[in-house]
């Protein structure tokens, strides 16, 4: 068997990446040649791959009054947000900036959410002024300050109540967001209440009911429990006379990382619409806001080696890209495959490396315990880095942050260059 032939399937969590004459390839084009032209670190995102893990939620929800609203802050290029606004998303928001970043690629505002438990009155005021299609409200003191903001411009805001289902998502902590201990959303016991104010409050409509349990979840248990629990909510707040108008299930399905097995969108809602059905709520508008299963697996991180430094206990390979570039090893011991640029003559030996970038934190490892045949300069892939990596990159250490390339079968654009040392310092002044 040829080395090509050997790695003609795509890799494992990465569909639409794969080897072609030992060519580490996103769809029709070579990592490498994008590596050389564009420089690295370089974020690589394959518009088929975004569009089929789309499909997956749009088959689920095939003849249902849905709407999906891509959660915004899991990848918020301008690019992206364009394509997933054409094949017909809506967006999940979580801050003024991203209202901007929806409205600046000409997103409809009745099909924006906004959720998050700070929104502050100019964004509250912007977002109304916009038209947004719901405020998801996380807690009493802001459905006041939403009534507040309203009737000071003579409108009224529809708003969803985010409720607690306290249910366990079995994610990690950091992105766990549905058990009573966290901060997100209003407490199952508290929900009726918090209804029925919003329901006297002039400047508020009531529209709807929402949840989000967390992310990457792997299981459909979490979204079933969940499920039931909310319509529960809903039978318990139209019994008291205020009608629920639309569901939102939040976001939160995980994708493959290091051979997690997430159900498929398809499959879940099949599951979760029966379970809507036989307790009489199919007939309801329906939302989601997923993130990470839309964009996590469509993208790469190109990285370049640098240096070799063996140690008594573990082999540094030292890499161009950093905790800066891609925050989730160090945020949340997060696995990332790693996989080279050029696959290596079979026979070649590998040697178990932690994977590390330049930043001055020991915190700074992209992978651990990596067996690589691999030189310097050669260039490494880091897989499903499409979601909460560039969203998350900083410039910790003044480093410019990355450049990023949208792959269309043979053709590839540039949607952001990198960034300069100059523009880190633009809005600093040394005092006169
Ligand atoms: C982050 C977030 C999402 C998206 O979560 P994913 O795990 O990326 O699908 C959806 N809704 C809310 C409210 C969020 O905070």
């Amino acid at each position: 068997m040829t080395l090509a032939a050997a790695h003609a399937a795509p890799l494992p969590g990465a569909p639409f990446v794969s080897y072609r004459d030992g060519r580490l390839m996103v769809e029709d084009v070579a990592l490498s040649e994008l590596a050389r032209a564009h420089g690295t670190p370089l974020f690589v995102y394959s518009r088929a791959a975004i569009l089929h893990a789309l499909a997956a939620y749009q088959r689920g929800l095939a003849g249902r009054e849905a709407l999906i609203c891509y959660s915004i802050k899991a990848n918020s290029s301008l690019a992206i947000l364009k394509l997933l606004a054409d094949a017909g998303c809506g967006f999940d928001i979580v801050s003024g900036g991203e209202l901007e970043r929806a409205l600046a690629v000409g997103a409809a505002p009745s099909k924006i959410i906004f959720s998050g438990i700070g929104k502050t009155r100019p964004e509250m005021l912007r977002a109304l002024q916009a038209g947004v299609g719901c405020f998801n409200v996380e807690s009493m003191a802001e459905l006041d300050a939403l009534n507040e903001v309203a009737q000071s411009c003579g409108q009224t805001a529809p708003v969803s109540i985010r409720v607690n289902p306290d249910v366990d998502a079995k994610t990690h902590p950091y992105i766990s967001t549905g058990l009573k201990g966290n901060k997100f959303g209003i407490a199952h016991q508290d929900a009726l209440a918090a209804y029925r104010r919003a329901a006297s409050l002039p400047g508020l409509r009531v529209t709807g009911i929402d949840c989000h349990i967390g992310s990457q979840l792997t299981t459909p248990a979490p979204y079933l429990e969940a499920m039931e629990r909310v319509l529960d909510l809903v039978a318990a707040i139209e019994a008291a006379g205020i009608p629920i108008g639309h569901i939102d299930f939040g976001g939160g399905l995980g994708i493959d990382y290091d051979g997690d097995a997430p159900p498929a969108a398809d499959a879940l809602w099949a599951r979760l619409l029966a379970r809507l059905d036989a307790r009489g709520y199919g007939d309801r508008a329906l939302m989601i806001e997923p993130g990470r299963s839309l964009l996590g697996n469509a993208g790469v991180c190109v990285t370049q080696v640098l240096y070799f430094k063996p140690g008594e206990q573990k082999n540094f390979c030292i890499v161009d890209a950093a905790m800066n570039d891609l925050p989730r090893p160090a945020l949340y011991q997060a696995f990332h495959r790693i996989e080279p640029v050029q696959a290596a003559a079979p026979d070649t030996p590998a040697t178990v490396y932690d994977v590390v970038g330049p930043v001055c934190e020991s915190g700074d490892w992209l992978g651990r315990e990596r067996a690589l045949a691999v030189a310097a300069g050669d260039y490494l892939a880091v897989l499903s880095a499409g979601a909460y990596c560039m969203a998350m990159a900083s410039n910790y250490n003044s480093r410019p942050r990355a450049a990023e390339v949208l792959v269309c079968g043979r053709d590839a654009q540039l949607i952001r260059r990198r960034e300069t040392v100059q523009d880190l310092w633009r809005d600093e002044r040394l005092p006169g």
